[in-house]
């Protein structure tokens, strides 16, 4: 059983006090732990030493002060750059800078090579949600399942944790994999915004409507992944790819009539189309995940 009093207590390393970094040193502040803090530009620092952190001079001393050493940084070239000159023997490395899958594993054996076992995190979270139990923030990690198992407690305290394997690479993908989803979502509600922009139609009136429809929506992701699993795209269809496509005729003649540009709509209805042309017409939209492979 995890004994959390030591957990929350166990001195740790965060290198970097930018926004991210910052709320990450103030949440393990609150939780009673030691921490050191190192930030390239040292001013930065300065508040979180009044709130009790030590600041370190280098990187390195950062990393010789604690076992557990966090970097979030702005991106990998940067975490390189700053642990270039640290020894990372016998260290748990915790890499919170968002990066990609290949960043992630290339690190990982960079890490490994130096002596580190290491943990990538792909944050799902903003500053204001960080230490704040109930925002709904976490954080994805991947790579050395003792180093998560022996720190979960640690790590738990900034933000929600989950395990998504021990591929270092697996935690960054699930990061992108779900800000692309995000920003398909915002290009709708701009398009969506756009097309009501001309009339008397209040964007806060709008907005809940936006929010419900896209919430009732997005439980088609079960079904598409019950589809992918199945690999039988035609499994429980209820609004088939040809009546879309056809329909989709009524939201680019809606957009020219508004004045808005379909540029936004236009590259998804385009691989709607290529599944119909490909005789997919009675499938669900699902099979536009087979066009997208490259
Ligand atoms: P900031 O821009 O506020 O801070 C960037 C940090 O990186 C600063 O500490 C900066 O130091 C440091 N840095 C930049 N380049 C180098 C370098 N070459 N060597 C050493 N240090 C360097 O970014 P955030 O704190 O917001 O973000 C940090 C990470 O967290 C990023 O990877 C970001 O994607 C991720 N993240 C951020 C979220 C957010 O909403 N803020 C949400 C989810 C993830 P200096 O002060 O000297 O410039």
């Amino acid at each position: 059983m995890t004994d959390t009093t030591t957990a929350a207590r166990i001195p740790l390393t965060v290198l970097g006090a930018g926004a991210m970094g910052a709320a990450l040193v103030r949440a393990w502040l609150a939780a009673g732990h030691p921490v050191t803090v190192w930030n390239r530009t040292p001013a930065r620092a300065d508040a979180l030493a009044t709130e009790g952190a030590t600041v370190a001079a280098s990187a390195a001393e950062a990393v010789a002060a604690s076992r557990l050493v966090i970097a979030c940084l702005l991106d990998d070239a940067s975490v390189g750059e700053a642990l270039g000159g640290a020894d990372l023997t016998g260290r748990d490395l915790v890499n919170l800078t968002t990066g990609t899958p290949a960043e992630g594993r290339a690190r990982a054996a960079w890490a490994a090579e130096r002596g580190a076992r290491f943990l990538d995190g792909g944050v799902m979270a903003v500053p204001p949600m960080i230490g704040a139990p109930g925002s709904g923030g976490y954080v994805f990690y991947s790579g050395s399942a003792e180093l998560f198992d022996e720190h979960r407690g640690a790590l738990a305290v900034p933000a929600g944790t989950r395990f998504v394997g021990t591929d270092p690479g697996f935690a960054a993908l699930h990061d992108v994999a779900l800000l692309s989803a995000m920003y398909g979502m915002f290009a709708g509600m701009a398009h969506a915004f756009a097309l009501i922009g001309p009339e008397d139609i209040a964007p806060k009136d709008f907005a809940p409507l936006l929010v419900s429809w896209l919430g009732a929506m997005s439980g088609s992701a079960h079904k598409a992944a019950d589809q992918l699993t199945s690999g039988d795209y035609g499994k429980d269809v209820v609004s088939n790819l040809a009546m879309q496509v056809a329909g989709s005729a009524t939201l680019l003649r809606t957009a020219e009539e508004q004045g808005v540009s379909p540029e936004l709509l236009t590259p998804y209805l385009a691989l709607m189309e290529r599944r119909v042309a490909e005789g997919h017409g009675a499938e669900d939209t699902t099979g536009v995940v087979e066009l997208l492979a490259l």
